[in-house]
């Protein structure tokens, strides 16, 4: 249609999931076994080995990380009436976990260099009313967790991580999944390791798993754990639960996603250096921090643009170039789905001036090399 040189540009977009054959041949085996439901062997299996490779005693699949967060909080026994401290810059699902719950989310503010919830805001916040402390690891990168636990044991409070963007990350050492009473994993197509859809509930405590998995499926013991069973057990309903599970279609991807992490990771790694090399001294631009104590999994790659440039004209120029971007994720507190909210100045100001630029582990080194060159281009244009 369009005659513009431009067409002939090659379009870098902003994330992509990294799947192929191996992929496929898991899911035909899956096909061949029979079992496609959830809560089957292939579950079971990425449950063992997902546990283990966030250094959890326990893990459940789960339909995706809203459902896990929703799960949590019920198990935790969130009820109507109470509070819920929630880091506010993050994908809205977090929040809306807790208003499902019946609870109310009082959301804190965040780090200027990390977009993790500051400690102090948390500390500010607890209540009579405060039950438990729910921490999101921004963009995969944790949070600060010592500080964190030190103010939940001082207040008597559970600790739950956000854990949707961190598979491969972690802190002082630990994985990311192991920081807090509870994590959420999600594996949607935009995030670290993924089968479109998915997420995983973790734990050491197999009491929450256990109560997690039956209302998971509907208020019973998942069918596959009653197979092999000489007699004919029939389970009781005690509990309204859900349908909130992974398929083993979804679990076998899975698997394979988690044989090939540490290379997926390993990709972004050296794309983050790259546009960090880029970027240093750029004006107009600041570059995400990754702390050295913790590893960060670069599920996006945020810049903070300058009060005084236009990220709104940044991003056109950008994508007119076939770069794909987005503003980084959202200011809770400033979504008309939780009222009428005190003021957060620092997650306000980064949900207003921040812009995530292509991070996929199907990056190329060329590719990074046109993203970086052309992100200097069009900043330095506008400045
Ligand atoms: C993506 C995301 C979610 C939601 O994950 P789903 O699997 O889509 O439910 C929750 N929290 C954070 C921080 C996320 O980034």
């Amino acid at each position: 249609m369009s005659d513009s040189p431009d067409t002939a540009v090659e379009n870098i977009v902003l994330g992509q999931p990294t799947v192929g054959e191996e992929e496929l041949a898991a899911v035909a085996e899956v096909f061949r076994s029979g079992w496609l439901a959830g809560a089957g062997p292939a579950c079971r299996r990425f449950e063992e080995r997902f546990a283990k490779a966030v250094g959890t005693q326990h893990a459940l699949t789960t339909s995706n990380c809203g459902s896990a967060l929703y799960l949590g909080l019920r198990v935790l026994g969130v009820k109507p009436g109470d509070e819920v401290i929630v880091s506010d810059y993050t994908f809205p699902a977090t929040g809306h976990a807790v208003l499902q719950a019946g609870a109310t989310p009082v959301f804190a503010d965040i780090r200027p260099d990390t977009f993790n919830a500051d400690p102090a805001s948390i500390e500010s916040l607890v209540g009579p009313r405060t039950v438990g402390i729910l921490a999101v690891d921004v963009f995969g990168q944790p949070g600060d967790f010592d500080e964190y636990r030190a103010i939940a044991d001082k207040h008597g409070l559970w600790l739950f991580e956000d854990a949707a963007c961190s598979a491969g990350a972690t802190y002082k050492t630990r994985p990311a999944g192991s920081l807090g009473d509870l994590a959420a994993f999600s594996f949607h197509g935009r995030k670290g390791i993924t089968a479109g859809e998915g997420g995983a509930l973790v734990s050491d405590r197999e009491d929450l798993i256990a109560h997690a998995r039956k209302l998971h499926t509907y208020g019973i013991e998942p069918a596959f754990n009653r197979e092999g069973s000489d007699e004919l057990p029939i389970p009781t309903f005690h509990e309204a639960g859900f349908n909130f599970r992974l398929s083993d279609v979804q679990a076998a991807i899975m698997n394979v996603q988690l044989d090939r992490l540490p290379e997926l990771l390993a990709t972004r790694r050296a794309a983050a250096k790259h546009y960090h090399d880029a970027f240093a001294g750029l004006d107009g631009v600041e570059v995400p921090v990754a702390l050295p104590d913790r590893e960060h999994p670069w599920q996006t790659y945020a810049l903070m643009i300058a009060p005084e440039l236009s990220r709104g004209q940044v991003a056109l120029k950008l994508r007119e170039r076939g770069i794909g971007c987005n503003f980084g994720t959202y200011s809770s507190h400033l979504q008309p789905v939780y009222g009428e909210q005190r003021p957060l100045p620092v997650s306000a100001d980064v949900f207003a001036r921040q812009l995530a630029i292509p991070m996929h582990s199907n990056l190329t080194d060329a590719q990074v090399e046109r993203v970086a060159t052309v992100v200097r281009e069009v900043v330095t244009e506008l400045s």
